[in-house]
């Protein structure tokens, strides 16, 4: 078993709409495999549909992995890269019995029971509780975010991108009860809760591969994250915690900034002019915190580094640069895991193509990048992604942001998930030998 190596690696990425779902199929000799699937899930795609719904996204899942998983990983809590583990979707992903399901540290259960206890707001060990306990308290928000987006359409005067992304950002955060749930118990083996430098147990799993958790560092690691907690009290975090005194009617969702709540009723007709502005300014406001409620959970993202001999292949998630900087700047060996992370072979491009989670300082490492398509060894990259969904061209916030799309298929051999259009063969693949 210990020197078995893979002979080849397939990465097939499905055409999920807006979201994430990989699936690494390792190849040994005599006809044995071992797989690998990284998230699961979308923003709106149907569980049925015309291009391939959910429903056969997992059916095609079962017939690539023959019937078993070896490894679920779960980069993060959003919904376009869980949603796929809930409902009749999550039944035929937990009926392929993975033996092991790997997450941020940051959703391990046990620091989630004591999340509320007032003690864990202390500094210390319990900071990570702290911070656990606030990103489920982002639920609340995106439950508000959404209740307003509709709300503040009768307003001429709000912007519909605005409002377009609250509704978008609201829907993504929400907690995904339904599909944590599976993930926790379909692993055979006790789940693993990990962050940078955890030693993954997978020898067996996946024979002769290498993985390096490279993020999310946890509080104490990482001063990033912890600033982000410490300094920013008047925007979400205070929100969070004011969210705990906000009145919830049964089945109502709570009201974002309650103390603000206007009345336009209670304005004299004099002053009636300066409504819109406040609503104007209320939505930028409100979509500014959920901007930092999307980032803080992107930001716990799994980054994963297969190496097969000095094949690697990178799987950042999601993550955005505050997560990057502890592995990138500041981790113990920090120079050696940038020389590895340079001579990457692949990259899974960080956050559907937005340009802040691939980082500019990274991109320009990678040692494979060439303008020539016949270039041995070229870096293959694969985005999946859907225009028109997250940010907006107006303010150079659209996903997949356009010069990066450019730069991928410039100077790598880009798998786009847009260019998907096959009814039948929803997904692409690359494949690597060794
Ligand atoms: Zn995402």
């Amino acid at each position: 078993m210990a020197d078995k190596t893979p002979t080849k690696a397939r990465i097939r990425s499905y055409n999920v709409g807006f979201g994430d779902c990989f699936l690494l199929t390792f190849s040994y000799p005599g006809d044995e495999q071992h797989h690998v699937l990284i998230d699961f899930g979308t923003t709106k795609k149907a569980d049925d549909g015309p291009e391939g719904g959910m429903l056969e996204i997992a059916g095609k899942i079962r017939e690539h992995t023959a019937g078993k998983l070896d490894i679920v990983v779960a980069t993060h809590r959003h919904t376009d890269h869980i949603s796929g583990f809930r409902g009749k979707t999550g039944e035929i992903i937990a009926a392929l019995e993975p033996e092991l399901v790997i997450q941020p540290w940051t959703e391990d259960p046990k620091l989630e029971a004591d999340a509320r206890a007032p003690a864990a707001v202390a500094a210390g060990p319990a900071g990570a509780r702290a911070l656990v306990s606030r990103l489920a308290d982002m639920h609340t928000v995106a439950v508000a975010a959404l209740a307003e987006a509709p709300k503040l359409e009768l307003s001429p005067s709000v912007r519909r991108a605005v409002r377009e992304q609250l509704a978008f950002l609201g829907d993504t955060n929400l907690s995904n009860a339904d599909a944590v749930k599976n993930l926790m118990t379909m692993g055979k083996r006790p789940a693993v809760y990990a962050n940078f430098g955890t030693q993954l147990p997978i020898a067996d799993l996946l024979p002769g591969v290498g993985v390096q958790v490279l993020g999310p560092p946890t509080v104490e690691q990482s001063a990033a994250i912890k600033r982000q907690r410490d300094e920013d009290p008047d925007e979400f975090w205070h929100l969070a915690a004011a969210s705990a005194d906000t009145t919830i009617q049964a089945g109502e969702p709570p009201i974002l900034f309650p103390q603000h709540a206007i009345s336009t009723d209670e304005i004299p007709q004099q002053a009636r002019w300066v409504i819109p502005e406040i609503e104007r300014m209320r939505s930028e406001e409100m979509l500014a915190i959920v901007r930092i409620l999307d980032s803080a959970l992107n930001n716990t993202s799994l980054i994963l580094l297969f190496e097969v001999g000095d094949t690697r292949l990178l799987f950042p998630g999601d993550a955005q640069i505050e997560n990057w900087s502890y592995a990138l700047k500041t981790a113990p060996g920090h120079e050696k895991i940038q020389q590895r992370l340079a001579s990457a072979s692949f990259y899974k491009v960080g956050h559907h193509g937005s340009l802040n989670a691939t980082p500019k300082t990274l991109w320009e490492k990678f040692e494979h990048r060439s303008n020539e398509k016949s270039a041995p060894g070229r870096l293959r990259t694969m985005v999946s992604t859907a225009a028109d969904k997250h940010g907006h061209k107006e303010d150079n916030t659209e996903v997949p942001r356009r010069t990066l799309i450019e730069a991928l298929s410039k100077e790598s051999e880009l798998h786009n998930t847009q260019d998907i259009i096959s009814p039948t063969e929803f997904w692409d693949d690359v494949e690597f030998d060794f």
